[in-house]
């Protein structure tokens, strides 16, 4: 069994965006620039955008963090992100989701510039994924995609079922799988809270990717042997016994379902780290494109 790493995976992509910089350094160049926008203190909300900032100094570029508390209007939110878009030293903008029930996360979403929405959550930005226009695509299921590159797991004519249909993560993964690229070429199966025979169908599958949300969810009776397991989720299920008061779980048992697959993905540890490597690499490329 190989257990894909995203430490490892990661830090090959990181190492490639410093010397990027290095790059941009010598050439006298700014470097680029990463705006979050973080509303109210969810504590996971607060411990992504930490790791994004941290991650950007990381690699070289700059970041700067905006943040809101819970009752701001959705109004002053839209101002800010129309400030950033006119701001010409800001190069990639994300807004961390969840937002407040108040605030209306379609209308954030499409007030970003689609040439700064590193998320790549705009439906310019989806719709050209969708058609196989060059486009920003959205973190996670990039990261997965540069996961599988890092491993060169073969994906081509393979069954892959995605559990999840989310915008941000299972839409935009079966796009990707089922898409012309090195590792797409997959027969996809998408599937959802109303997909009635879905163990039938996991049984089925050579890739399995779950992202729906529901820790341990996937069991070892639901896997084909030897199929290759890429665990989306991530829970934060209370933990007495942790410093923290809880413990992150991903949508797989992965104790089980590890002793069947051929290549597996641990939370965390896993698809979490890969996001940000997608991140960093959407940045960068919004600025390479602006700086043309
Ligand atoms: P979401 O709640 O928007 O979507 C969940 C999807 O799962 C829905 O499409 C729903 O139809 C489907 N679903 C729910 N119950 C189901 C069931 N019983 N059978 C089949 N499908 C079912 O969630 P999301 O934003 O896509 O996130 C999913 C998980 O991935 C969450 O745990 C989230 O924290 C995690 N996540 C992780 C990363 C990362 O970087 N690793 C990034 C984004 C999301």
């Amino acid at each position: 069994m190989i257990l894909l790493d995203g430490k490892v995976a990661s830090a090959s992509v990181k190492e490639k965006l410093k010397t990027e910089v290095a790059k941009i350094i010598s050439n006298k160049q700014r470097v680029p620039h990463l705006a979050a926008i973080l509303v109210g203190n969810n504590g996971a909300s607060e411990t992504y955008v930490a790791s994004k900032v941290k991650n950007c100094k990381e690699v070289g570029f700059q970041s700067t963090l905006i943040r809101f508390d819970n009752t701001v209007t959705e109004n002053v939110l839209l101002n800010k992100i129309e400030a950033l878009n006119n701001d010409e030293s800001i190069d990639g903008i994300l807004v961390q989701l969840p937002l407040p029930k108040h605030i209306q996360e379609s209308t954030v979403i499409q007030a970003i510039h689609p040439e700064k929405d590193v998320d790549g959550f705009h439906p310019i930005n989806a719709g050209k994924l969708v058609q196989g226009l060059p486009t920003i695509i959205p973190a996670t299921p990039y990261g997965i995609m540069l996961l599988l590159e890092y491993y060169n797991i073969s994906t081509k004519g393979k069954h892959a079922i995605i559990i999840g249909r989310s915008n941000i993560v299972g839409r935009p993964m079966s796009i990707l799988l089922s898409s012309n690229l090195l590792y797409g070429n997959c027969t996809v199966t998408l599937c959802h809270s109303h997909t009635t025979n879905l163990k039938e169908l996991c049984l089925q599958a050579d890739i399995v990717v779950a992202a729906l949300g529901k820790p341990a969810f996937v069991t070892a009776d639901m896997v084909k042997q030897n199929a290759v397991v890429i665990d989306v989720g991530i829970t934060r299920v209370d933990d007495a016994t942790s410093k923290k008061g809880f413990k992150l779980k991903g949508d797989v048992l992965f104790d089980e379902v590890s002793k069947k697959a051929s290549a597996i993905t641990p939370v965390p540890g896993g698809v979490g780290l890969m996001t940000i490597a997608g991140l960093l690499k959407n940045t960068l490329a919004v600025y390479q494109k602006k700086m043309r």
